[in-house]
């Protein structure tokens, strides 16, 4: 009840326009009164404190304390500073925040379960003051961002990803639940940690670990219905994939490192594809790191290409190479690969390193997906440094553009200052998952989709492509500014939609015409309501 005061009492079940917060309701510290530069504010005020800490993790702090504290005027602060507060709540310093998770930790935020809870788990989700929940993020901890196991300490990253779901979405926050499963952690420094919050062994592995997980599985459709969705997120490899075969057919779910990265570049690929020239099937790609986003990336390419050109996908998938720890992927490799590697191993001789394989294969695109920082020194027209958080980027964007003086198109997954190159300034992107999953996830809420399908993902990486306009081709941006991410989710969500309509996998009938309009009609929108 507590939450729901804080909350002002909002309808949870409510989905149609906003009539209580937000929409028609006058804001009680109305911009329609006086413009933000004339008069302090609730949110002016908080920014312009929270702009006296100069350590980011100190600013993350004071955030995770507003959002306790009050969460609507933590909302509106995020929403009106996206571009300079995502780095704070996100990529790169919600990694610091996990790696320090014990010594910063006030209040728990979340949903813990853990595995000496089997057998009690709906009892667990019970717990949860809210009923009503429409988006799960759920991790297991093992490979939190490039930053290794964590354990109960990536629990940053499910909050952090649903505090995004919110500001950049529009999904409710009291609909939104974080979740992290401790089934222990196989690292040591934790381990010996005094201040460690989770439990203290080793992982559970095989029959123990899916088990647990599949009571889980079970559990959350028992008590929240079908259509609630469930973004696994910073599973280790060796358990996202079965996780998401196995769990695709029987519940709405996605795994964002797998399909929201993939979705993600491939808008920001067709997005420069405007300033390169050409099709998909003219680039060859060469991916360093064949894990989740590698593989996941080069599934979705090959499968656009395969649209494009009505070529089967075991062809178009013969232009992506990919670079693991043990070198180029290719077929004299197949027997000892993990499956999820092995569409990807070429007739090739063996190459055991990046540099030898970039002059065997010359790829056309570059992109970083291994986790281990300061990996690229070649210079290529299009290069994508995916790994977060900064410290483990592929390499920078001054080294991108220096090195091909000032040729490349750049982007990253966490984020750059623009960089000056002979007088010339140049703005790199952010290849984040951020771009995809609050709109997509919400796409899927509002047509009450029941599963999540491929299609969905190239509708949503569709969707994003569109919003980069000339203005920013101009500048050489592959992707718009964050700044607008409201009403670009916007559309990614109508797009997704109007998928999951079309493919018959909407429950929430009639469909609305105007879907674009239908979906900013019920983003959740934080502002104070009137007692007047
Ligand atoms: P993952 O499944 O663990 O895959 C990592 C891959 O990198 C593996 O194939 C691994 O090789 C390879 N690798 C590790 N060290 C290497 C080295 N020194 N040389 C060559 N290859 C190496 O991890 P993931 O989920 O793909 O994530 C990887 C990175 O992408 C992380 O930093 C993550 O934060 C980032 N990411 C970014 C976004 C975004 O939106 N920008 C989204 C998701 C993930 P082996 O298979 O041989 O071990
Ligand atoms: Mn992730």
């Amino acid at each position: 009840s507590f939450l729901k005061e804080q909350r002002g009492g909002e309808s949870v079940l409510d989905l149609s326009p906003r009539s209580t917060v937000g929409g028609g309701v006058e804001d009680v510290y109305g911009e329609d009164r006086a413009s933000e530069d004339q008069l302090a504010t609730p949110w002016t005020v908080s920014v312009a404190s929270l702009r006296q800490y100069d350590v980011p993790l100190h600013k993350y702090m004071a955030l995770m304390e507003l959002e306790e504290r009050n969460e609507r005027l933590f909302y509106k602060l995020l929403i009106n500073n996206v571009e300079e507060l995502l780095p704070i709540v996100y990529t790169p310093t919600v990694g610091e925040a996990c790696q320090k998770y014990g010594s910063i930790f006030r209040r728990p935020q979340g949903l813990y379960i853990s595995l000496k809870e089997k057998g009690k788990i709906l009892e667990v989700l019970r717990n949860w003051p809210e009923r009503a929940i429409q988006v799960i993020v759920v991790t297991d901890g093992e490979r939190i961002l490039g930053l290794g196991d964590l354990g109960c300490q990536g629990m940053g990253i499910p909050v952090g990803k649903l505090s995004l779901y919110t500001a950049l979405g529009g999904v409710r926050p009291s609909a939104c639940l974080p979740i992290t499963i401790d089934v222990g952690t196989n690292n040591e420094k934790l381990l010996n940690d005094e201040f460690y919050i989770g439990l203290k062994q080793k992982r559970a592995t095989g029959k123990e670990y899916y088990d647990f997980l599949h009571e889980f599985m079970t559990a959350v459709k028992q008590n929240y219905g079908e259509k609630v969705l469930i973004q696994f997120e910073d599973f280790a490899n060796h358990n996202a994939f079965e996780l998401l075969a196995k769990y695709g057919t029987t519940h709405l779910v996605f795994n964002d490192d797998i399909q929201g990265t993939a979705s993600v570049v491939l808008s920001g690929l067709v997005a420069s594809l405007k300033l390169l020239g050409g099709t998909l099937g003219d680039h060859t790609f060469l991916f360093l790191g064949a894990g989740e986003a590698g593989t996941g990336i080069a599934e979705l390419i090959a499968l656009e290409m395969s649209k494009q050109t009505k070529v089967p996908v075991e062809e178009t998938r013969k232009k992506i190479w990919l670079v693991d720890s043990k070198g180029l992927i290719v077929s004299s490799r197949k027997e000892s690969l993990q499956h999820f590697k092995r569409p990807w191993a070429h007739e090739h001789e063996p190459i055991d390193n990046l540099l030898d394989a970039v002059k065997a294969i010359k790829p056309t695109a570059l992109i970083g997906t291994s986790g281990v920082g300061k990996t690229f020194t070649k210079e290529k027209p299009l290069i994508m440094a995916l790994s977060n958080p900064t410290s483990q980027a592929e390499c920078t964007a001054e080294q991108a553009y220096t090195w091909t003086e000032g040729r490349a198109i750049f982007a990253s997954g966490s984020p750059f200052d623009p960089v000056e190159f002979n007088g010339k300034c140049f703005m790199p992107g952010q290849a984040n998952n951020a771009y995809i999953f609050p709109g997509l996830g919400f796409g899927l809420v509002i047509s009450g989709a029941i599963r999540v399908h491929d299609d969905m993902l190239l509708a949503a990486s569709e969707a994003l492509a569109g919003q980069v306009t000339q203005e920013h081709y101009d500048k050489g941006m592959i992707y718009p500014p964050l700044a607008n991410i409201r009403k670009i989710s916007a559309h990614i969500a109508a797009n997704v939609a109007a998928k999951a309509y079309e493919l018959g996998l909407a429950t929430r009938l009639p469909r609305p015409a105007d879907l674009v309009k239908y979906a900013e009609s019920c983003m959740f929108t934080p502002n104070y309501r009137s007692y007047r």
